[in-house]
């Protein structure tokens, strides 16, 4: 099977552009240097490349400045956790004895070499682990060439590269994400082997979990206390990418004998079987893709009278559906992408003008049968069902038609919109 590979670099150029077509710019070239934090707000210096020194007062500050993060390191938060010895090459070369279009692995006793296929800027990314009795302490073509060669048996030859670093990996979690007003955000606050291909996804998470709810606070829809389930929501979910990045990490480049031989006999055979299955897909595809991560335990997930779910409950991720809405087709997503909180209204039996409707500054939206058949399905809908979901698209509060518990959740989390 083909796949398009993105590569980080194109990625952040579509978020960048993305703010910038929001009238939001990235400021390159600034460093901050200094960091401190009193009651009321939090003070930061900021050296511009060119030489002018910046000083900033703001009321809260997010480090998303990786893992060697000064935020991380100002604010005093432990970085706890620790350094894989082996040495790993990572390159943008073209190469000839490649399929192209398709990511190749190749396993060997000395652990495994990856081509992924790139649109820029060379035609392959090559990730392969050095031997430990030959860790490197550079990386030329002819380094990378005899890697090759060993993975490959002499299959594939590499020309044109781009650029290639040689690099050591971590496992390491920040001790804390929240330090009073300053935060931590991406590998700041976790950094783990790219096993998984997990890194940035979660870093992308993390800031889409904190940014709404610091917008809350700013705006003051929200208590204060809302930050705090930042962390409450993301540590454990860092701590799991962790564990599992550490487990891929081990099995990948394992010297056990055992190991060795399930990783260059065993595993070809039996993964390319298990992504074919359709369960099997799907399972590795919610996995990977962090779709299926949820905060049921989070203070901020609310189950009212009626309103339990196995698996589309308060915590969970609002399921995506086809829509007919006003004619018009649409899907659920479509539907609450708007910015703010929207409460569904499922199914039939609700009064036309529902007080909450009426009163609040929620986005109300009513769904049932025929319009809404599909969604009422995959949202599980029995009777009448009350569903808030959140601003980053998390179901906060599911109950049924008494509305008595749904008011005190929006009366704890959003006292402004009742
Ligand atoms: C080999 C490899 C392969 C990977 N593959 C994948 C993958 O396939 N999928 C995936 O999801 N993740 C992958 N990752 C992980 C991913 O690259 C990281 O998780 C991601 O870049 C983290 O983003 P971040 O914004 O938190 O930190 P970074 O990308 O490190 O960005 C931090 C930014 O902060 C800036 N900065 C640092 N200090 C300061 C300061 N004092 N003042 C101002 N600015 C500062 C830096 O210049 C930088 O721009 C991979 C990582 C590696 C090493």
């Amino acid at each position: 099977m083909s796949h398009e590979f993105l590569s980080q670099a194109h990625t952040e150029q579509i978020l960048t552009d993305h703010l910038h077509a929001r009238g939001v710019e990235v400021e390159r070239g600034v460093e901050l240097t200094e960091l401190s934090q009193d009651a009321a707000s939090v003070k930061a210096t900021l050296r511009h490349h060119d030489g002018p020194v910046e000083h900033v007062q703001a009321p809260y500050v997010v480090g998303c400045d990786g893992g060697r993060s000064t935020v991380r390191e100002l604010a005093g938060i432990a970085f706890e956790g620790s350094s894989y010895p082996q040495t790993f090459v990572l390159a943008d070369t073209d190469a000839d004895g490649l399929d192209p279009g398709t990511a190749h692995v190749f396993v060997s006793p000395d652990g495994m070499l990856f081509f992924f296929p790139l649109v820029s800027p060379a035609a392959w990314r090559v990730l392969a682990m050095r031997p430990l009795s030959d860790p490197g302490a550079s990386v030329t073509l002819a380094d990378v060439q005899i890697l090759a060669d060993r993975y490959t048996n002499g299959v594939v030859r590499l020309r044109d590269p781009v650029w290639m670093t040689n690099f050591r990996l971590h496992h390491r979690a920040a001790a804390r994400y929240r330090a009073a007003r300053i935060f931590l955000a991406g590998d700041a606050a976790h950094i783990h082997s790219p096993a998984g291909a997990q890194g940035m996804n979660t870093g992308i998470q993390d800031a889409v979990n904190l940014a709404w709810k610091l917008a809350h606070t700013l705006t003051g829809d929200s208590p204060e206390s809302i930050l705090d389930t930042y962390a409450a929501e993301r540590a454990p979910i860092g701590r799991t990418v962790l564990r599992m990045s550490d487990r891929a990490f081990t099995i990948a480049t394992s010297t056990n004998p055992v190991v060795r031989i399930a990783r260059a006999r065993v595993a070809p055979t039996l993964l390319p079987v298990a992504a074919k299955i359709a369960g099997g897909r799907g399972a590795i595809f919610r996995t990977v893709s962090q779709l299926n991560i949820g905060y049921p335990r989070s203070p901020l997930s609310a189950t009212g009278p009626a309103g339990s779910s196995r698996r589309v409950g308060a915590g969970d991720r609002l399921p995506d559906a086809p829509l007919a809405a006003d004619g018009a087709a649409r899907t659920l997503h479509e539907l609450t992408a708007g910015p703010g909180w929207h409460l569904l209204l499922c199914g039939s039996g609700w009064p036309v003008d529902a007080e909450l409707a009426r009163a609040s500054r929620l986005r109300v939206h009513r769904l049932d049968h025929p319009t809404a058949t599909t969604a009422l399905v995959r949202l599980r809908v029995g009777g009448p069902t009350a569903i808030l979901v959140r601003p980053d698209g998390y179901i906060g509060y599911r109950g049924g038609a008494d509305l008595l518990a749904l008011r005190a959740y929006v009366g704890r989390w959003l006292p402004r919109h009742q």
